[in-house]
């Protein structure tokens, strides 16, 4: 309403204006020109506030000229037939010009609304993924979870493991499948953002190995990591990012070749300004190539090269390398392919990275031992789980209980709320959607109460979305784990925010020198010790340049130990090293250990 008000008061004034001018400073034109004093205000107008608003401008200016003039100025404005000729034609060149302003208002308009509505339908689709992605994460969670669990059982037949293991790795595939989707849904909606931290490169490439590794055996390839010794060790980069990338490149060159090897290769160029460089890293495989023609379409979604997906036995979504390019392009990296039919093909990805300060350590990789309980001599833990669906709950109580910690299970936030103020547990693991009362207003509820505070929550959440992450913490929150979860995901996630110490299951040979650990150890007692405390830094500090120089003038004592200990410092097996350094009678015969 004060809209249209506003346009008519603009258009009035507009016309007030342009009399004004008329009559005063441009008084001395007479009757000539007249209407040309009156054609801006009236597009303005026009412009501004439609048809309606133009024309009132062409009403004043006419009302202006014809009885305002003679009134105001000494010479009238209209004398002449030719001025009344003038008027007509600026009545009907006025008309034109609102009408036309009038359409283009519309068509503006409109475009306005079709944007809001796309834009609508843009949120309505994600919040559908959310849910959708929710609501197959939540069963799949408890598939492979207990798959996991049921693994694990010592009394099971090679038949029984056999079985759980393939629900395992088809619910792998499916979570797979489920995350490609979604990947591609936040492309398409633009929500895929960069989340950049240090990590460890090596570590990284490592891992990317190890989890091919078994797809690879099972074809008989071989599987190689070649990286540049002035790699660093430590980047600040995306690591989420350039894993699942990694993933699905070294995934492809398994998957489509038969004979031969698959060589994930990692080299870094300098960059002008020293805190960055570019991680160049290629993946090569001998399988059967990609054709010319094909090389750019393999980029585009849901692309799959018809003859060659027919033999291949793990089919996939068509989506890997397109999610793949679109990551590399958000981190500002670039990917490229180069393939001979039959022969094999290389993929090439540049992705700059910043250089981090490697003299600050870094908590080390996760130890991945199994946890098989509580450390001795440690308080009881009370932990409280406040999930409604009984196959989560069920399954995360039976690792906590299994592990020696005390469980109470609410179906409900409000259950919860209560449990909490009659247990006072000391930490939560909180769902986020549950009926009567959520775990967001549950947390809030709980952080309001009296010792509420000190409490420990950290949400299970199936959501993917960086908003419900933000949510989370915003309701407070200490922590969030994403379902499906791994089992250490867990254990690390209560080691983040409680005092608590776990035992882990450690192979015999993982601990219990081996012979040449044996050796190993006596020769390294031997060394002097100002080159034992040397690489004993170097390790502690992760410095890897350090490390090898220290290696180096071991190399001139002791060959033989030098090349032991570089084979073990490229595997990054650091903590066996500097277990072998300080190594103790009673370490040595430890099968446990505590974290
Ligand atoms: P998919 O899920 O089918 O692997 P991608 O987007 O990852 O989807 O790959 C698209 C297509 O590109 C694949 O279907 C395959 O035909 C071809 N392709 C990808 N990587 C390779 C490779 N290393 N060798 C031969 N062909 C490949």
């Amino acid at each position: 309403m004060t809209l249209k008000i506003n346009r008519f008061i603009v258009s009035v004034g507009l016309t007030v204006l342009a009399a004004v001018l008329r009559i005063w400073p441009l008084q001395a034109l007479g009757s000539i020109l007249v209407w040309l004093t009156f054609y801006p205000a009236v597009m303005v107008s026009a412009i501004y506030g439609g048809l309606s608003a133009g024309l009132l401008a062409v009403g004043l200016a006419c009302f202006t000229a014809i009885f305002l003039g003679p009134l105001l100025v000494d010479e009238s404005f209209i004398k002449t037939t030719a001025d009344w000729i003038g008027l007509a034609v600026f009545i009907l060149n006025g008309t034109l010009i609102s009408s036309i302003a009038e359409a283009m208002r519309r068509a503006n308009a409109h475009a306005r609304q079709a944007q809001a509505q796309a834009e609508m339908s843009n949120q309505a689709k994600s919040v559908f993924l959310a849910n959708m992605s929710h609501e197959l994460r939540t069963p799949l969670n408890a598939i492979l979870g207990f798959s996991n669990l049921i693994g694990q059982s010592p009394g099971l037949s090679a038949d029984q493991r056999q079985i759980t293991d393939l629900i395992n790795r088809s619910g792998e595939h499916l979570l797979a499948l489920i995350n490609d989707v979604l990947d591609m849904a936040k492309i398409e909606s633009g929500r895929l953002s960069i989340d950049k931290a240090p990590f460890n490169l090596a570590n990284l490439a490592r891992d990317v190995i190890n989890l091919a590794q078994v797809r690879a055996e099972e074809k008989n390839l071989e599987l190689l990591l070649d990286q540049s010794a002035d790699l660093p060790q430590l980047v600040h980069g995306d690591a989420a990012k350039l894993r699942q990338v990694l993933i699905n490149l070294v995934g492809n060159a398994i998957k489509y070749t038969d004979h031969g090897s698959v060589i994930l290769q990692i080299r870094c160029r300098p960059e002008d300004d020293p805190h960055r460089l570019w991680l160049i890293l290629t993946v090569e495989d001998t399988g059967i190539g990609i054709a010319e023609t094909d090389r750019e379409r393999i980029f585009e979604p849901f692309v799959q090269l018809s003859q060659i997906s027919q033999h291949t036995l793990q089919k996939g979504t068509g989506l890997g390398l397109t999610i793949a390019r679109r990551q590399i392009e958000l981190m500002g990296g670039q990917i490229s392919v180069d393939s001979t039919l039959d022969q094999g093909s290389r993929f090439r990805v540049e992705i700059p990275v910043e250089r981090v300060d490697e003299t600050v350590i870094f908590p080390t990789a996760t130890n991945r031992a199994r946890v098989i309980g509580l450390a001795p001599g440690q308080p009881e833990f009370r932990i409280l789980i406040i999930e409604d669906q009984q196959e989560n709950w069920l399954l995360l109580q039976r690792l906590l209980e299994g592990v020696g910690l005390t469980v109470r299970v609410a179906v409900n936030g409000l259950l919860g709320v209560e449990a909490f103020q009659a247990w006072r547990p000391h930490f939560i693991w909180m769902d986020i959607r549950m009926p009567v009362m959520d775990g967001l207003e549950a947390t809030q509820r709980i952080r309001a109460l009296e010792g509420g505070r000190n409490v420990k929550i950290a949400a299970l959440t199936a959501s993917a979305f960086k908003e419900e992450r933000d949510r989370i913490t915003a309701a407070g929150m200490d922590d969030f784990i994403r379902k499906p979860y791994q089992i250490e995901d867990i254990f690390d996630c209560l080691t983040r925010h409680l005092d608590i110490h776990f035992l882990r299951e450690e192979s015999v040979a993982d601990t219990a020198p081996t012979p040449t650990a044996d050796r190993m150890s006596e020769a390294l007692a031997d060394l002097p010790d100002q080159l034992r405390q040397e690489l004993n830094d170097a390790l502690v500090n992760l410095d890897s340049e350090q490390i090898d120089q220290a290696i180096c003038r071991i190399a001139e004592l002791n060959p033989h130990l030098a090349g032991q200990l570089k084979h073990d410092a490229d595997q990054l097996a650091y903590t066996a090293i500097l277990r072998l350094l300080n190594i103790d009678a009673n370490d040595s015969t430890d099968e446990v250990r505590h974290e």
